[in-house]
């Protein structure tokens, strides 16, 4: 990975003189590398499920007399659908995040509101699961629904203010909730923590899925990375979901790290820098005057 491509050229400048160009090339071809292989990986995973639908379309033609069969093969048919929905608004999330302008849409909001959109983007995901989600804020339990917070509970989610681009931020931790309930067990439990320390707000979710080997946690944000492929194939997943929440966060200012025990489950924490408060702002103090 240490090699460098360099470009000579040898240019004739006239009056029997010569110039030698050299240009390093080393990052463009590392650039094409990298899209090469990214066109290469969407391809094969637009294909699988492509393929596989119109192989099980023909199969349900021929067992049309079946009823069994019929709904064996067309439950099998939308699954496949299913994936290929989700690799494609995965595929425009990552494009969106890709080429986004970084903190130009930045807001002050509350990351509570943002924990709150992630969890209900995948309440259906929840129930048919039959996984729980709780949310903290502070380290008090609080309601999934804004609209059922008591005084406390307003009181618990204070100074959770951060500086980034609320679109965003939500598909990074819906992306993370999605993943949570995905890779646990029935009847297990989802925590979306969201605090403030030392400046910082974490948003930090919890699980007590599978987890993840120890020599995969530093790959599972790469584009298309899987533990297990073949266990995907089955259940579904994009491979793309952390590499889109990495370059949200990112793009946002933040960062996020993962922490996992295989059979215990696992933690990924999204740390951002809390927003300054509303009077510590330039623009409160030019009022004053
Ligand atoms: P996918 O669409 O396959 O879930 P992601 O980029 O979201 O792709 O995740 C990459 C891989 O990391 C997954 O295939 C899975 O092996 C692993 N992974 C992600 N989140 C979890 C989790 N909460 N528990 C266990 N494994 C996880």
């Amino acid at each position: 990975s240490n090699t460098r491509y360099l470009r000579v050229r040898i240019g004739d400048v006239g009056d029997d003189l010569y110039a030698i160009f050299i240009s390093d090339m080393s990052e463009q071809r590392r650039f094409e590398a990298v899209r090469r292989d990214f066109v290469t990986n969407v391809s094969h995973e637009l294909k699988t499920p492509a393929g596989a639908i119109s192989l099980l379309a023909e199969t349900v033609t021929d067992a049309a007399d079946d009823p069994d069969a019929v709904r064996y093969f067309s439950g099998r048919i939308s699954k496949e659908s299913a994936r290929l929905t989700e690799l494609v608004h995965h595929l425009i999330d990552l494009q969106r995040a890709q080429s986004s302008q970084g903190m130009s849409d930045a807001k002050r909001i509350s990351a509570l509101a943002v924990a709150r959109a992630a969890i209900s983007d995948n309440q259906v995901q929840a129930e048919a699961h039959h996984v729980d989600i709780r949310l903290n804020a502070n380290g008090r339990a609080v309601p999934l629904d804004s609209t059922d917070a008591t005084d406390e509970d307003v009181e618990a989610g204070k100074n959770l203010t951060i500086l980034a681009d609320a679109d965003a931020m939500q598909t990074a931790v819906k992306n993370l909730v999605e993943n949570a309930i995905h890779y646990s067990p029935e009847h297990t439990t989802v925590a979306v923590d969201v605090a403030v320390r030392d400046g910082k707000v974490t948003i930090r979710v919890v699980d007590q899925g599978i987890g993840i080997p120890e020599e995969s946690l530093d790959r599972v944000f790469e584009r298309f990375y899987r533990v297990d492929p073949a266990r995907s194939r089955q259940t579904g997943g994009s491979g793309l979901g952390l590499a889109i929440t990495k370059h949200c966060v990112q793009e946002n200012g933040g960062r996020i790290s993962v922490w996992s025990r295989q059979g215990e489950g696992s933690t990924f924490t999204i740390e951002l820098p809390a927003a300054p408060q509303k009077d510590e702002q330039p623009a409160a103090k030019e009022d004053k005057r």
